[in-house]
């Protein structure tokens, strides 16, 4: 057996004990009295009785040690500036945002939301919440006002957090305006909301009584030093809500001692991160990844971390090979949506810098197509490796991981279960485990591993209703997610199980569909949905974005390329997966975290409203939808 499968069998059949070895990765202020308390499923407590802090760990922990180490790297191409915080210098601005925020009365267990572009205070004010033991709630700095009223009203935070401005692209996102219209919205509004204030914005007035300048306040606050708060291992660290692809988002609660120690095996056994190392995460402090391998992870590491803000295009497509190579980058982690949009550009940027620092080259969030997978693995020379997970797990479920074993990638899968993960392929229908290369729903037998969301916020119910109730019998947690494993042990995500369509009673993945299309040559991105028909109860629906545009250019090359494509999925699938038409635009409706719009795009392929669209990316997708569906 190798390495790796060895391990994963001792994370599973001697739980307690491979967990409070991994728990020695962190520092206790308090030791732990039992490893796991499972007494009341599907709910499930790690490390009950130990102390400890994410604040601590991510910080103060390594002072003694790498001090002088910068910890936090911030590059922005939208203010050309670039500043470095060693651990040294990251302690003391974390200590004087604690200071602040600890002044308005927030203190252990009261939530505070953060609605912040990508500048080094959105990082300090995550750690400053973790050091005060109060829960940070960040909200994705694109989310339209009533997205963010209906997180303030889930949350009731006492303080918001926001900046005058973000920047994109060149053009300002003015925060503040649409954080006031978000406080006007909620029911719960906080007492109040304390302004970075960048000076991007010139316009901005405060709300008096209510709004609290942070520039102002941190000067008072110089050379503050914040104690600690000890929290128990199993109390909130923070709330964040999911993406909301896939409807109302849900309150993820993460515990503090768990994730911790999830994140800091983590770093080691799947990113072959090493203390001193430089990580860089594309992501953004509004989403999962960004709250574990931007900020906690890396950091709790003894890494340095990049936080980038700015597009990956811009000034040019090398921008992020340029920071790999200035910053001697050694693990990076980015989106197949990235990868895409990187595809489509002049391949020479890749070939300008010197990339040798890095080892792997991480990609989550979505599917990766085998075609986008392997074109990145010859343009980058490393390995990249998808893994996936989900908001509700805080790390990752399947994976390859090279801190074990030397990854041996297969185009398109994720690899295998992570450790900690009970892993079961279900057959949808009775249950019972699926066979080699057999369609199955992905669920984790509970418990679920330290790191994973502990409940719903505020709401035990909707935990258990939610995720824990896809088959009546078993209590197994569902991740909606639809996989095939192969021979080899390799699993496939083929989609979102409501992302199944029936054929004249064949079931098949949407993803299976547009990865039969991916292998055409002229293929970048495509989306494939599943609309009414009248005959065959549903019809695959194909819209494409083609490399080379000028094929597609008239309505003869248009019928050309659509056979071609037609084609190319009868011989990977049979007819029945064929779509019914290929439509061709240049962009795909995706949400700012880079997610297909898929519900929105079959509404709008079936003639109904597009449903919620304020996480849009580019509403000009829309309009080349609708278009396309008229010709
Ligand atoms: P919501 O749950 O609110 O609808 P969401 O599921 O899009 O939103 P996330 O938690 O950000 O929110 O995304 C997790 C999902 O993303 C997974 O369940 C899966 O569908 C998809 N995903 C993530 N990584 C991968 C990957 N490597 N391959 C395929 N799909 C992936
Ligand atoms: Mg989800």
């Amino acid at each position: 057996m190798g390495a790796y499968a060895d391990l994963h069998r001792r994370s599973i059949t001697d739980r307690e004990s491979f967990w409070a070895e991994e728990a020695q990765r962190i520092h206790w202020h308090r030791p732990f009295d039992q490893v796991l308390d499972y007494s009341r499923p599907p709910f499930a407590k790690w490390f009950v009785g130990g102390q400890t802090n994410l604040c601590y760990n991510a910080v103060d922990r390594h002072l003694a040690t790498r001090g002088d180490q910068p910890a936090l790297v911030y590059i922005s191409t939208e203010t050309d500036t670039e500043k470095s915080y060693t651990y040294n210098e990251l302690h003391d601005a974390v200590n004087v945002m604690a200071s602040v925020i600890a002044a308005q009365g927030v203190g252990r267990g009261d939530r505070v939301l953060l609605y912040m572009p990508m500048i080094p205070e959105a990082v300090f004010a995550m750690l400053a919440c973790a050091r005060l033991g109060a829960v940070h709630s960040v909200v994705f700095g694109g989310f339209a006002a009533a997205s963010c009223a209906a997180r303030i009203d889930d949350a009731k935070p006492k303080l918001m957090i926001t900046a005058d401005a973000g920047l994109r692209g060149g053009k300002a996102i003015h925060y503040k305006p649409l954080v006031d219209e978000a406080v006007r919205l909620a029911k719960h509004p906080p007492r109040h909301v304390l302004v970075v204030n960048r000076g991007i914005d010139k316009e901005w007035q405060p709300v008096p009584g209510r709004d609290l300048l942070y520039t102002a306040l941190a000067g008072n606050h110089a050379g503050a030093q914040v104690p600690v708060t000890w929290l128990e291992s199993s109390e909130p660290s923070y709330i964040l809500y999911t993406s909301g692809t896939t409807g109302k988002p849900k309150g993820v609660q993460r515990d503090t001692g768990g994730y911790a120690v999830a994140l800091a095996g983590s770093m080691q056994h799947i990113y072959d991160g090493r203390p001193g190392e430089t990580m860089f995460t594309t992501s953004d402090v509004g989403w999962v990844v960004g709250h574990s391998y931007i900020v906690y992870g890396p950091l709790i590491h003894g890494m340095t971390t990049i936080l980038y803000e700015g597009l990956p295009i811009r000034p040019d497509a090398g921008i992020w090979w340029k920071i790999v190579a200035d910053h001697k980058v050694n693990v990076m982690f980015s989106s197949p949506t990235a990868a895409r949009v990187l595809k489509k550009q002049d391949p020479a940027y890749l070939k300008k810098y010197d990339l040798s620092s890095l080892r792997h080259l991480f990609l989550a969030g979505e599917p990766l197509d085998e075609p986008t997978h392997r074109w990145l693995h010859d343009a980058v020379g490393k390995p990249v490796i998808d893994h996936y997970w989900q908001t509700e797990t805080g790390w990752p479920i399947l994976s390859l991981a090279p801190g074990i074993e030397p990854a041996q990638v297969k185009y398109g899968s994720p690899g295998f279960p992570v450790y900690g993960y009970d892993l079961k392929l279900l057959r949808e229908a009775d249950a019972t485990e699926a066979g080699p290369n057999e369609k199955g729903v992905l669920t984790i037998a509970p418990p679920l591993p330290p790191g994973c969301m502990t409940t719903v916020w505020g709401d035990d119910a909707r935990f258990v209703e939610t995720y824990f109730r896809t088959f009546p019998d078993q209590l197994l947690y569902a991740t909606f997610d639809w996989g095939v494993r192969d021979a080899d042990g390799y699993t496939f995500i083929l989609g979102r199980t409501d992302d199944v369509i029936n054929v004249a009673g064949h079931r098949i993945g949407t993803r299976e569909i547009e990865e039969a299309v991916q292998a055409h040559a002229n293929i970048a991105e495509v989306a494939v949905v599943g609309v009414a028909d009248a005959v065959k109860g549903q019809m695959p629906l194909a819209f494409a974005v083609v490399r080379d545009a000028a094929k597609v250019a008239t309505e003869a090359g248009r019928v050309a390329q659509e056979q071609e494509i037609l084609a190319t999925v009868d011989r990977q699938l049979g007819g029945i997966a064929r779509p019914k038409r290929v439509l061709f635009v240049t962009l795909l409706p995706k949400t700012r975290s880079g997610k297909l719009l898929r519900r929105s795009l079959q509404a709008l392929a079936e003639g109904r409203d597009p449903g919620d669209l304020t996480t849009i990316e580019d509403p000009a997708a829309l309009e080349q939808i609708r278009n396309a569906l008229l010709t």
